[in-house]
């Protein structure tokens, strides 16, 4: 039997890298985007085309309960439930600290920890139900010990995101593990197209590896915990930066 994954944001930079692996792979795919329809079409025609899978493109803002309920009605009716589930769905919204706001603050902890609470809740019935399920949040390396005030948000949203982590592993064992990975730098496009060269620079010179990550880098690692290899790993963070020196 075909285990299905759910990848939130999956139009992005990383979730479009996961969702090709993981199809690559032989999951049934669901891409959940927001904003991004073409680009999320587009995947579901590249995934359907190359892979003998299932792959599903569905609409939702994950900090909505209903929508996320109605992703989840028609995933149930199309393809039996969620068994894996990768929150990687995330907005950061960098600013000078004075420009920051409480409704932006609000938003960003919405989609980045209360859009994962909502899929998380809504997919565990099925998870207890099977006996099984997988749960991979996509938190970052700003949520252990790097830190940006202009992104002070998004530091204590992916935080936020590595409690959750932890207390929904404690709330849903022995059956559904939950894990997260922190990403330190990884070079998307947009990633690499939103800082200037000098930044770049500087950050780089705070990885051990002289590098970005890359995209891939992150799906491999997504790919390696919800095998069965990984059955033993449970209620867990892992970084993968190349070795980032925390920053502030
Ligand atoms: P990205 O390209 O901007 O992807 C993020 C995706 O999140 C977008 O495609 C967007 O979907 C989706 N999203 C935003 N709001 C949403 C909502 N309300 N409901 C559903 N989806 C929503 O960024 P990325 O670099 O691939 O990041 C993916 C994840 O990795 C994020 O959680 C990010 O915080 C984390 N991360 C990234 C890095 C990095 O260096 N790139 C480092 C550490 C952690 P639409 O495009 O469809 O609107």
């Amino acid at each position: 039997m075909r285990r299905v994954v759910l990848i939130t944001g999956a139009a992005g930079g990383i979730g479009s890298a996961i969702a090709l692996e993981l199809a690559q792979k032989g999951y049934d795919i669901v891409l959940n985007y927001f904003r991004s329809e073409k680009k999320a079409f587009e995947l579901q025609e590249e995934i359907r085309d190359r892979y003998d899978v299932n792959c599903l493109a569905i609409q939702a803002d994950v900090s909505k309960e209903e929508a996320v309920d109605a992703m989840l009605e028609q995933i149930e009716k199309e393809l039996g439930g969620v068994d894996i589930l990768v929150n990687n769905a995330g907005i950061d919204m960098p600013d000078l600290f004075r420009n920051k706001d409480a409704e932006s603050f609000r938003r960003i902890l919405d989609v980045n920890v209360v859009g994962a609470f909502n899929c998380a809740k809504r997919v565990s019935a099925h998870m207890e139900e099977k006996k099984y399920g997988r749960i991979v949040n996509i938190a970052s390396t700003n949520g252990i010990n790097t830190y940006y005030p202009m992104c002070f948000d998004y530091d204590a949203s992916k935080a936020a995101l590595i409690s959750l982590t932890h207390n929904l592993a404690v709330q849903f064992a022995p059956y559904v593990h939950v894990n997260a990975i922190a990403p330190g730098f990884i070079g998307t496009e947009k990633e690499l197209e939103g800082y200037d060269e000098q930044f770049l620079k500087e950050e780089t010179e705070k990885i051990l590896v002289k590098r970005y990550g890359k995209p891939e880098e992150v799906a491999s690692l997504v790919s390696f915990l919800i095998s069965e290899d990984a059955d033993f790993i449970n209620n867990t963070v892992i970084r993968i930066d190349g070795g980032q020196m925390g920053s502030c």
